[in-house]
């Protein structure tokens, strides 16, 4: 039944890997009426992988330059949701964002895959604006897991194929290994044939989540965006799942909307967001030194597990 769905278009395949909730999808598809907007531009080309000028790898470079955006349907009093942001995240590095709720992270982290466009200033991926890249070769470069997993109504290795159709068993199992969850789909009496999602087999967010990172592992993407959970997972598979995310973010770009003081205080770059605006970037050390909104929230929040989202 997910076979059916592989040829579907590009964004329908990041609207699937946002592994969304139903907020987020209607958002998608209010998008996708948009279409136009998103048609490759004349001339468009695939995400470049070759070196820049100095001869460094372009592939998993991630670039804001003077980024404002403000959603079409903003209910605020007409400032823009992200105002003048530039950064740049080079290749395998870790950066987290983070700040007050309703600063404008999320919102970064569309931007990349350009499930919405800038409207001033330019994102640049691999080097690129993506305006110029074909969108499909874009998307197949990033890699989201978030929140909410979305899971077909199909079985556990549709639902893995659906990152790689092409993948063998032996690189499914691979995968669902290095993500954690192999075990306990082993442990079902159909195994990988066990079907999922909606009127499926009752997966917990833990293991959802892990089978969300399996996919991202089976994509091999560039570039993997991370949502951190901030709902209830108990500590044990909190620390099961956090170890098959450190390892799907290791030698590749990651852009984490960090809710874990763990995850934060190792980055090798953190990003302060407050009214849309980056408030303070550095590492936890230079930051803590610094002592400005990053210290507080830090100083705040040390006692408790997670980094300041309010
Ligand atoms: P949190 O930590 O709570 O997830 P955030 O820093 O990720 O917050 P964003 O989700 O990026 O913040 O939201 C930034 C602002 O844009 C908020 O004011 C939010 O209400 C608004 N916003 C987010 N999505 C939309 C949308 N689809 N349409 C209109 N406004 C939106």
């Amino acid at each position: 039944q997910a076979r059916l769905l592989f040829p579907l278009m590009a964004l329908m395949r990041v609207a699937l890997d946002l592994q969304t909730s139903g907020a987020l999808f209607a958002r998608i598809f209010e998008y996708l009426d948009l279409r136009p907007a998103i048609t490759d531009a004349p001339g468009a080309r695939p995400v470049p992988t070759g070196t820049d000028a100095a001869g460094r790898p372009l592939l998993g470079r991630v670039e804001f330059d003077h980024v404002s955006f403000r959603y079409p349907d903003a209910d605020d009093d007409g400032r823009p949701t992200l105002d003048d942001v530039s950064f740049a995240i080079e290749p395998g590095q870790y950066a987290a964002f983070v700040g007050p709720s309703g600063a404008g992270k999320t919102t970064v982290s569309y931007l990349v895959p350009r499930l919405y466009e800038a409207s001033g200033g330019a994102v640049r991926f691999a080097g690129a604006d993506v305006r110029d890249l074909e969108h499909e070769s874009l998307v197949s470069n990033i890699g989201i897991v978030s929140q909410e997993t979305y899971l077909f109504h199909a079985s556990i290795a549709d639902n893995l194929r659906y990152a790689r159709p092409d993948a063998t068993d032996a690189e499914l199992e691979a995968a669902a290994r290095a993500a954690n969850i192999h075990d306990t789909i082993a442990s079902f009496p159909e195994g990988y044939d066990t079907v999922v999602g909606e009127r499926g087999y009752r997966l917990s967010g833990g293991e959802k989540q892990r089978i969300a990172i399996a996919r991202v592992l089976l994509k091999d993407p560039a570039v993997l965006v991370l949502d951190e959970a901030t709902s209830a997972l108990d500590t044990i598979s909190e620390r099961v799942v956090q170890a098959a995310l450190d390892d799907a973010s290791r030698g590749r770009t990651t852009i984490a909307i960090a809710h874990r003081l763990s995850t934060v205080v190792s980055a090798d770059v953190i990003f302060v967001v407050v009214a849309g605006r980056i408030a303070e970037r550095g590492t936890h050390a230079e930051l803590i030194a610094q002592g400005g909104v990053y210290a507080s929230l830090y100083r705040q929040q040390a006692e408790q597990p997670r980094v300041p989202t309010a």
